[in-house]
């Protein structure tokens, strides 16, 4: 059999002629260089959790402590070295003793992987076969690794099967996750990682990043610091196409709530997704821009207030935020997109 789920990922993921090198997360001081100095020693707790919003560079970061395993130069005593060969397969997702456990992201590797994988959970299957994998692999290098992206969306069998690596991982084997809701995690689990939180970048250096990876969005950089919420992947994922049309639409929304037609709303954000799991991220794109909309009118709010504002009582923005974060979870509940929107866009309307 075939460990479809846990795979050591090979070079034919990343096209020939496309090798991305390994990054260094941005902005995010002390305590990660701490913990990456331990990983370069092989002293790393064996269980290790990043945690922090979308976009706020988890992914990064996990490679980054993966190459920090691994990375077999001497001379880089605090860090990896970032460009020898393991850095780079590190990066590319084609080292032999990184294995990768995640949901499917797109109807392609839906169908390269097999259709147990869900877009909702990490099933108890794909944790065993990566469990299955890892006792049978040898390690070849310094470490082998077992990184769980989203592993908030771990069922709870899941969760449970993990717990026999947790408590014991074998020899140089350490476990990566990285999650956005980390107390979805069984408090079993949770109690065997070590944990870390990463920062939000302040918003000069947000637009310095910005400015240097894709100048060409300029104009565009006012409205994704906004939303970006200090996460520098979440401001560079609101300059793309797809989501500035979305994100023209929350505008609408918010200039002209009194007169939003809930169903047309809804219909408009999905318009030209056929697919399941394509609605699904659109609706996702949709309520992420709308909530950091309103967390950013209501902080506006807060500011001017200074000694003038006392809160009138009909303040929705605090309402909407919730109406917005009870539509998120209704999507993972895997509720209709269409139903989600629609049900949400309904309390806007008043
Ligand atoms: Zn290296």
């Amino acid at each position: 059999m075939s460990a479809r789920n846990a795979r050591p990922a090979h070079d034919d993921d990343v096209p020939s002629g496309e090798l991305v090198r390994l990054q260094a997360p941005v902005g995010q001081g002390e305590a990660m260089a701490r913990w990456i100095a331990l990983a370069r020693r092989g002293r790393l707790p064996h269980g290790f959790l990043v945690t922090g919003p979308r976009g706020s560079g988890k992914s990064t970061a996990m490679a980054w402590f993966a190459a920090a395993l691994l990375c077999p130069s001497d001379l880089d005593t605090e860090a990896p070295c970032g460009v020898c060969r393991t850095c780079s397969q590190v990066a590319n997702h084609s080292h032999a003793d990184v294995h990768v456990l995640e949901l499917a992201r797109d109807q392609a590797e839906k169908k390269m992987w097999g259709k147990e994988r869900s877009f909702y959970a990490i099933t108890v299957d794909q944790v065993r076969r990566a469990q299955e994998t890892l006792q049978r692999h040898a390690v070849l290098g310094r470490a082998r690794v077992l990184c769980i992206e989203d592993a908030d969306s771990l069922s709870t069998e899941a969760q449970n099967a993990l717990l026999k690596t947790l408590e014991e991982p074998g020899q140089a084997t350490f476990l990566l996750l990285e999650a956005v809701q980390p107390d979805r995690l069984l408090p079993t689990v949770h109690s065997r990682l070590q944990r870390l939180a990463l920062l939000p970048l302040p918003e000069p250096m947000l637009r310095t990043h910005l400015q240097h990876r894709i100048p060409q969005h300029a104009a565009r950089f006012d409205a994704a610091v906004r939303v970006g919420r200090g996460s520098l992947g979440a401001c560079m994922l609101a300059c793309t196409e797809q989501v500035v049309q979305v994100h023209d639409l929350v505008l609408e929304l918010l200039r002209e709530h009194d007169r939003l037609r809930p169903l047309a709303m809804a219909r408009a954000v999905l318009a030209g997704h056929r697919e399941r799991h394509e609605q699904l991220d659109a609706a996702r794109t949709f309520l992420w821009l709308l909530r950091s909309e309103v967390a950013a009118a209501r902080d506006a709010l807060a500011v001017d207030a200074a000694g003038t504002y006392v809160g009138p009582p009909a303040e929705p923005w605090t309402t909407w935020i919730e109406r917005t974060l009870e539509a998120e979870r209704d999507l993972e509940l895997q509720i209709n997109p269409d139903q989600v929107l629609v049900a949400c866009l309904v309390q806007f309307v008043r």
